[in-house]
């Protein structure tokens, strides 16, 4: 008989590792399947996040980051540094040690459940009638386990163009674009999207020439329009050339170059590159999970059918993270993993989908919770929005960070926080206070009455949410 758990988790990304630690604590019998490979040729857990998402471009951000900021601004400060060199391949070694770091460490972590340890399981798992899992080593062994309870967290892989097939070596996925060694003399991108954003601005700032193509006509769609076109601005300033209304129809190789061809509003363009990143979106990783017969269900787009609290249509089976409906972020996959496990334990558990934060890391940094001023228009919501830019708050003069600005929006008629806009520096850290804010049901006034410690960037928030109210004190209202 094939060895039963209370919890199997298929799928060891920050949303299914955090779920198995959860349940784990929670006292359950747990056991996590994970199907990926690392760059060394073992398993490794982590998913995207650790191994190929976000843990290494954060790692390639902050090592190009760190060159342009010696080649670029260091000199208003008074500090100069000649023949400042950089060292690509030291850069992309220094990655992977931190990527092995986190994704080694989660085994740690499974060891570490006190009196009752995470099984880690190697292979691909497909789920069948009955909880019954049925997982394909890497030597090519079927093995079969059972569960109560089955957590579905296989994540996402990205979409493939018909026209621009990846090969990992000149036309770029993201685990592609993560291990260049050479900075490309021109790097083309599809996609003005997340990926498309940090990792033109990792090799922008590195030297290379850099053109991203976006099918749509407006700029960073998702974002408030304000803050969108304040990084626009930003972006334009530090030379990344991004083409809106760009639809590519062809790519061509041709002896070490990629050869584009699209349209824009002025007609039919060609683009030629040294390496071309694609970065079009991704999708849900659900071929081969799930056997004939479970009572799961998939949607259109491919992802994993569920209610508010994960549950899909089969009982006992649940899914969470980048494989279900809402946001592909990793912080997104881990609540719902906790939330699922304490749901599984018979504890209260649940995910506020409206108050999950949004970062792009770009310089400016681009944040944000809640609704744009163009969703709650489409709403027929009525409301007010207060902005205050860093160009008047001492410390980002004092820090030479003076780009962009916060925005909140409230209520017309309550003033409760809508939502609330970022762009600037280190606004991944300063947007909590907007979603603390929010999840409390806070009003403008609330965060405009809290006493901020001076001189800090987020005396941007306190004027921000000043502002709603027309009485910001260190601008004209
Ligand atoms: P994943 O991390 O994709 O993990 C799923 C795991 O399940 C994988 O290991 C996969 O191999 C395994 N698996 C799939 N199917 C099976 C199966 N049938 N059997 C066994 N194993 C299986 N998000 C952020 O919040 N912040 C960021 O800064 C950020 N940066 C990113 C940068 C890049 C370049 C990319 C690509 C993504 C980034 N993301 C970021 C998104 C983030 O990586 C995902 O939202 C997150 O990893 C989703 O977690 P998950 O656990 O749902 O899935
Ligand atoms: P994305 O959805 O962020 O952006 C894709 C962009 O490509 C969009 O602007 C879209 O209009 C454009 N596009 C689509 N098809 C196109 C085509 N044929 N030609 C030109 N442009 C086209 O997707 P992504 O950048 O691939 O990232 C995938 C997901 O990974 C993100 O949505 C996000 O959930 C996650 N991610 C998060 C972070 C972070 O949190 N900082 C970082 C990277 C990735």
């Amino acid at each position: 008989m094939s060895e039963q758990f209370d919890v199997v988790v298929i799928g060891g990304g920050p949303g299914g590792y955090v779920a198995a630690i959860r349940a784990a604590q929670l006292g359950l019998k747990t056991a996590c399947v994970d199907a990926f490979i690392g760059k060394d040729g073992k398993p490794a857990l982590g998913g995207t996040c650790l191994n190929v998402g976000c843990i290494p471009s954060k790692a390639l951000l902050d090592s190009s980051r760190q060159f342009h900021n010696l080649t670029h601004s260091f000199k208003d400060h008074g500090i100069s540094a000649d023949n400042a060199r950089m060292d690509v391949p030291a850069m992309i070694a220094r990655k992977d040690k931190i990527v092995k770091q986190f994704t080694g460490g989660i085994t740690t972590l499974f060891k570490g459940v006190k009196g009752n340890p995470v099984t880690p399981i190697a292979g691909f798992a497909t789920l069948k009638p009955g909880k019954l899992i049925s997982i394909k080593g890497h030597d090519g062994k079927v093995a079969e386990i059972s569960a109560r309870n089955v957590i579905l967290a296989a994540g996402s892989v990205p979409i493939e163009l018909p026209f621009a097939k990846y090969d990992n070596k000149l036309i770029l996925d993201n685990a592609g674009g993560l291990d260049v060694t050479t900075v490309p003399k021109r790097l083309g991108v599809i996609g003005a999207g997340v990926i498309g954003l940090e990792m033109g601005s990792v090799w922008r700032r590195l030297g290379s020439e850099v053109t991203i193509l976006e099918a749509l006509p407006e700029f960073l769609a998702a974002a408030d329009a304000d803050i969108a076109k304040a990084a626009a601005r930003e972006f334009k300033k530090q030379g990344l050339d991004i083409k809106l209304g760009a639809k590519v129809s062809k790519t061509e190789i041709k002896g070490e170059e990629v050869h584009l061809t699209y349209a824009d509003a002025s007609g039919e363009q060609t683009l030629v590159v040294d390496k071309l990143l694609v970065a079009v979106g991704r999708k849900a990783a659900t071929a081969g999970l799930l056997a004939e017969g479970t009572g799961v269900q998939l949607d259109e787009r491919g992802r994993v059918v569920v209610d508010d609290h994960c549950k899909t249509g089969a009982d006992g089976v649940w899914a969470i993270g980048d494989c279900v409906r809402g946001p592909m972020l990793a912080h997104k996959a881990s609540e719902e993993g906790i939330a699922v496990a304490e749901l599984i334990a018979g504890l209260p558990g649940h995910v506020n989908l409206d108050t999950v934060p949004w970062v792009i890391y770009t310089e400016p940094e681009i944040a944000w919770v809640g609704k744009t001023e163009a969703q709650l228009k489409a709403e027929g919501v009525d409301y007010k929005v207060g902005s205050f830019p860093f160009a008047a708050i001492g410390r980002a003069v004092a820090m030479n960070e003076t780009a962009g600005m916060v925005k909140i929006i409230a209520h017309a008629e309550t003033d409760r926080i809508l939502g609330v806009h970022m762009c600037g520096a280190n606004v991944s850290e300063m947007i909590h206070e907007g979603v603390v804010a929010m999840e409390f049901n806070g009003s403008a006034d609330d965060l405009a009455r809290i006493c901020h410690a001076h001189p800090t960037l987020s005396e941007a928030v306190h004027e921000a949410a000043l502002a709603v109210d027309k009485r910001a004190i260190h601008k004209g209202n």
